[in-house]
């Protein structure tokens, strides 16, 4: 609308206070990091709905993520596969975007899952992830890293695992020396606190890079305290899609939104408010935004910046 300024400006019709008014409500609003994954949320939960493993919503999430990808620098493969549960024979597949980097065969995967249980939306668990990871393919699109990245969406976490257990499974002994790190996102929104697991002792060396990233950024990202002797600090258990990568050696980290410190102290107990969120009804946008005022696009504009910078930070660790 800067042509209409400029005309009223010529005309003299308006005051100068008139037209700087008129060009700033038609500047581009500014946009924050998590401003996408949201919209991403909202097509993912509002429009899809619950995205159950083998389902036609979850296929119809894998359509929209191809095509989200499709808007992006990356090249984009589908990974099909089946898997049985409880006797019956069930289709899924992985969504791989490539951002190759011409100089080297190394690469980074980052991962989530697209499906959900039936209960709910699957807003925070998790399609959550699925808009951080598109938005920051998004804004690394243009960066030239000295590795590839592989943004993995998994199918069908939620029937044990199936996607990223079928990726890791077919990775040939090469692909896993190549493979710097794997990095899963899972469940960014309800949860109390925003957090970062890894391995134990040389293994948590990313983890402990998202730790330092966030602190220089002061955003209160922190591990595992370790109160549950059986998930030592700094780490978590494995019922997520970094576990199958974790298994062939590969140096993970993990970011979520929980509450270690209540419940069982396992991480399983997201909010003090009303205790786990995922898997259930309240699973959804309305609910969120309604019972923790500010926590989603907070989050998101959070573990938007930390996976960013994460992903060109690695660069300097990387041997
Ligand atoms: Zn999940």
């Amino acid at each position: 609308m800067l042509k209409v300024a400029g005309k009223a400006f010529l005309a003299g019709a308006f005051t100068i206070t008139a037209f700087f008014s008129a060009g700033h409500a038609e500047a581009a609003p500014k946009k924050f990091a998590g401003d996408l994954a949201y919209q991403h949320i909202v097509e993912l939960t509002e429009e899809i709905g619950p995205r159950v493993a083998g389902s036609d919503n979850e296929k119809k999430a894998r359509e929209y993520i191809k095509k989200e990808l499709s808007n992006i620098d990356v090249t984009t493969e589908i990974q099909p596969f089946n898997y049985t549960r409880r006797g019956a024979e069930k289709n899924s597949a992985n969504i791989i975007g490539v951002k190759d980097s011409p100089k080297t065969e190394k690469q980074i995967i980052v991962g989530a899952h697209y499906d959900s249980v039936s209960t709910g939306k699957g807003a925070d668990d998790n399609a959550s992830s699925v808009g951080v990871i598109l938005e920051t393919a998004k804004a690394l699109e243009k960066r030239s890293l000295p590795y590839d990245i592989k943004f993995i969406f998994f199918g069908a976490e939620e029937e044990g695992l199936q996607g990223s257990t079928f990726y890791a499974k077919n990775m040939s002994k090469q692909e896993v020396d190549q493979t710097i790190g794997m990095i899963n996102l899972d469940s960014l929104l309800a949860g109390d606190q925003i957090y970062v697991y890894g391995g134990s002792g040389e293994a948590g060396w990313i983890r402990d890079l998202a730790l330092d990233i966030a602190e220089k950024r002061k955003i209160p990202l922190q591990t595992n305290p370790g109160l549950n002797p059986e998930f030592p600090a700094g780490t978590t258990g494995d019922w997520s899609d970094h576990a199958p990568f974790e298994n062939l050696g590969i140096t993970i980290a993990y970011l979520e939104a929980t509450n270690w410190e209540i419940g069982a102290m396992d991480g399983y107990d997201q909010t003090v408010k009303h205790g786990g969120i995922w898997h259930t009804q309240n699973d959804n946008l309305d609910f969120l935004e309604r019972e923790f005022p500010g926590r989603t696009k907070e989050h998101l504009n959070q573990f938007t910046n930390i996976l960013t910078e994460l992903l060109t930070e690695i660069k300097k660790e990387a041997k």
